[in-house]
Order: C-alpha cells, then sequence, then structure tokens
C-alpha cells in the first residue's frame, strides 16, 4: 500500500504555509499559561489521565453535553483511526464521499477492508438515496475538504436514517461554518460519532488534540480500542486551557472570515472559480487551465498551496486562509503569475 501522504511541512526556509490549514494566528495566552503551569517535574514524572476527565468536563459544560460522551484523542486523526478499528471487521466495508480527505482510504486499507469512494453531485451535495448503505464505517467531512462546502443537517440526518453502520461527521473545520451537527450526536444519534480537532479553530495543530462526541455506550466501545494514554498531560492541559477560551476563539475566527472573503473576491477576480467556503480554505480551479504550475511556481517564490488531484475528477489549488499581510502576498505574485 501507498500509505497517506501528509501536506508539506518544510523544516528549512521561511516559507509563508498556506497548504495545511494551519491557524495564522497563535493560541490564546491562556494555553500557554496553561501549557507552563502543567510542565512540572510531579505532573511529568507520572501518567496522565486515561480518560481525560478534566477536559471531559470542561468540554461537556462548554458543549452544553454528557462527558460521557466524549472521547479524547491525539489529535482527530488519532480518533479516526480508533473508530475504524473499533467498527470495521477484516474484509468490511467503510465509505466517504469524494473528493475528501484522503485518510479515509489509507485507514481502510490498514484495516483490510474495502473502500467505497462515492462521488459528490456537482453542487458538492451527497446523492439520495445513499448508495452503500451496507458499510460499517462512513466518513463524512462537514465541511468538507477540499471544497469547504457542507452538507446539511437534515440531509445528514436522512443519510443516518439509512446506514445500517456508524456515521463519523468529521467536523474538523466546524467552527469557521454556520452550523454544526452537535444535537445529532448528542440526541439520540445511537449510530453517529462527531469528531472535532483543536488543529485548526484552536490554534494547536503542533499539539496534537482532537476529540469525539457520541453515545456514552458507543464511547465506552471506543475508550476499549485506544491506547490507554493516547493523550499527555500537557496536550489535556492546552486543550482544556483552549476550549474555555471561547472569547479568543471568537475573536480570531471573525479575522479568518473576513479574510477568507477577501481572497474569495480577489481570486475570482482574477479569473478564478472559488467554491464557497465554510472552512478556513478555500478550493480554486482554472476551467481546464492547468493549475499545477501555480502550485509550483509559488513554491519557488517561497509560497506553499496545496496542488490537488482527485482520479475522476480532476484538479484544484486549496489554499488556507492565512494572514492579511500573507494572503497579501500570496496575490501579489498571483497578479505576478498570472
Ligand atoms: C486536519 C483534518 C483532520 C485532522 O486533524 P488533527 O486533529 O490535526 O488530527 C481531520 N479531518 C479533516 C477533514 C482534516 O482536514
Amino acid at each position: 500500500m501507498p500509505g497517506y501522504t501528509p501536506g508539506e511541512q518544510p523544516r528549512e526556509g521561511e516559507f509563508i504555509k498556506l497548504n495545511t490549514n494551519e491557524n495564522p494566528y497563535p493560541p490564546s495566552p491562556r494555553v500557554l499559561e496553561a501549557i507552563r503551569a502543567a510542565a512540572n517535574g510531579e505532573q511529568l514524572r507520572k501518567y496522565p489521565d486515561p480518560l481525560g476527565t478534566t477536559f471531559r468536563r470542561t468540554a461537556g459544560r462548554m458543549l452544553g453535553i454528557d462527558p460521557d460522551g466524549i472521547l479524547i484523542g491525539n489529535g482527530s486523526d488519532d480518533i479516526l483511526t480508533i473508530v475504524t478499528r473499533a467498527c470495521v471487521p477484516e474484509g468490511g466495508v467503510m465509505a466517504s464521499p469524494s473528493p475528501s480527505y484522503l485518510l479515509y482510504r489509507t485507514l481502510a486499507e490498514l484495516q483490510g477492508a474495502n473502500f467505497r469512494a462515492v462521488p459528490f453531485t456537482a453542487a458538492w451535495q451527497l446523492p439520495e438515496p445513499w448508495p452503500v448503505c451496507e458499510a460499517h464505517l462512513t466518513l463524512v467531512p462537514n465541511p468538507n475538504s477540499p471544497s469547504g462546502t457542507t452538507v446539511s443537517l437534515p440531509c445528514l440526518e436522512r443519510l443516518a436514517g439509512q446506514l445500517s453502520g456508524t456515521l463519523v461527521l468529521d467536523e474538523a473545520y466546524v467552527d469557521f461554518a454556520e452550523a454544526n451537527g452537535l444535537h445529532l450526536a448528542a440526541v439520540g444519534g445511537k449510530n453517529i460519532l462527531i469528531t472535532r480537532s483543536l488543529s485548526k479553530s484552536y490554534s494547536l495543530a503542533g499539539v496534537r488534540f482532537g476529540f469525539a462526541v457520541g453515545e456514552p455506550a458507543l464511547v465506552r466501545e471506543l475508550v476499549k480500542v485506544k491506547d490507554s494514554y493516547n493523550c499527555d498531560v500537557l496536550s489535556l492541559a492546552a486543550a482544556t486551557a483552549a476550549l474555555e477560551d471561547q472569547q479568543y476563539l471568537r475573536t480570531t475566527r471573525t479575522r479568518i472570515l473576513a479574510t477568507r472573503a477577501r481572497l474569495t473576491g480577489a481570486l475570482e477576480r482574477l479569473g478564478f472559480a472559488v467554491t464557497p467556503s465554510q472552512a478556513n480554505f478555500v478550493w480554486c480551479r482554472r476551467g481546464d487551465r492547468p493549475v499545477k504550475p501555480l502550485y509550483e511556481e509559488l513554491k519557488k517564490r517561497m509560497i506553499l498551496i496545496r496542488y490537488m488531484h482527485y482520479e475522476g475528477y480532476g484538479d484544484g489549488l486549496r489554499i488556507s486562509v492565512g494572514s492579511d499581510a500573507e494572503i497579501d502576498r500570496l496575490l501579489e505574485e498571483l497578479v505576478r503569475l498570472l
């Protein structure tokens, strides 16, 4: 198997990084304080709380949900691995719409499962009826990557009703969207699991923390599969402090949404077809004209964006919403190149 290829993370050179959807703003100052306070000999000497009880209480309070319905993870990718191991037998079936997050196929390959990619409609919606109802696990990123589009909650509810297996709503980008599916998982959604990441909206990609929300009975089964100590004391402290500072999240979110609108307009004026985004990145194409050379030329100019090619769909560029200064630099170079 080829294995999953993560986005480029250059260790050398001063790149403007707009390729893996990191937040351009630093995490809340309260996160740094919490990490400093947790970094003492006594706490580092001992194993962390396997269930992350303090984090779960805080998250339960902030989100208005039962802490027993929360699972902690070493990034939401860890959660996706746990769910796959728990729900999918060898030779089982996993499905997701396509184009979407490429990791899902790799998880299926690791599990010895069959992966079914179901094309999105031209408007980035799910086909109804959904064609793979027998899958053990169905994964839908909402907002989707690379498109930044969303599927409506009634549509997701209808999908869950058709499936015999578990539905994961991967909400890695949901803090940048207008609506989220939390109530679908929290209110009687027996087969729905929501996954969240602190990497993007909370500016903590380097810390590695994510969590899932679902029925407590489902979460208890997932706990059996995870590494006992999958989250360390520093990430637990950081994640708890990050969730407590909702005011900070609102402030950075507002700035990112404003920059997203400006980036979208500017790209359209440069002749790109830009898909309206509910995430902290935009997906753009230039009709039939090739876009890979633009990615390559920008890289030479120390600006990294993501060039993506999907079989049966074609290619495009995914550009993270950076700071205003970073986006100005990008647009300057694009004007020159075009
Ligand atoms: C970034 C991303 C993740 C992974 O987030 P981590 O918490 O950093 O592991 C999951 N799903 C999608 C769709 C993503 O883009």
